[in-house]
């Protein structure tokens, strides 16, 4: 299933982005996922919406400031990165994807290029909402694999 996302120029893509006061700071250097829409109840509540995410691997993200950056373990296994101090939610990540993480689209620096392409945990989406009928509208997430 992970061959229809798209890679930006693997390995030659280099993003930066930051939470809003600037507490933390990243640079990704390397391939890309898509921008993946998870409508989940978790991420609507914390986000405030939905999540909306591309992911990398791991030793392709660096943390250029990270004074501010906290982590809420919302489960034994998942946890969200957000700011202390402005609040900015950034990261994801989940012990059976250890190897990579989830970076929040809008905390990149545009222009980013990227593109959303799926939307996962549609059920859970708020009834206010509707979804971009041009995405792959998913129920679930289980059929979602991606190598970052
Ligand atoms: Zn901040
Ligand atoms: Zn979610």
């Amino acid at each position: 299933m992970w061959q229809r996302f798209a890679m930006e120029d693997p390995g030659h893509r280099t993003f930066t982005g930051r939470c809003d006061c600037g507490g933390v700071r990243y640079r990704i250097d390397g391939p890309v996922r898509d921008v993946v829409e998870c409508h989940c109840e978790p991420c609507r509540r914390i986000s405030g919406h939905h999540l909306a995410a591309t992911a990398v691997a791991n030793e392709h993200l660096h943390l250029d400031a990270d004074d501010t950056l906290a982590w809420y373990q919302r489960t034994p296994t998942v946890r969200y990165g957000f700011c202390s101090v402005c609040s900015s939610t950034l990261f994801w990540t989940a012990a059976d994807k250890a190897h990579r993480t989830s970076v929040f689209a809008g905390t990149l620096d545009g222009p980013t290029g990227l593109t959303a392409t799926v939307a996962i945990c549609a059920s859970e989406a708020g009834d206010y909402y509707r979804i971009d009928p041009g995405l792959d509208i998913q129920v679930g997430d289980r059929s979602l694999e991606t190598p970052y």
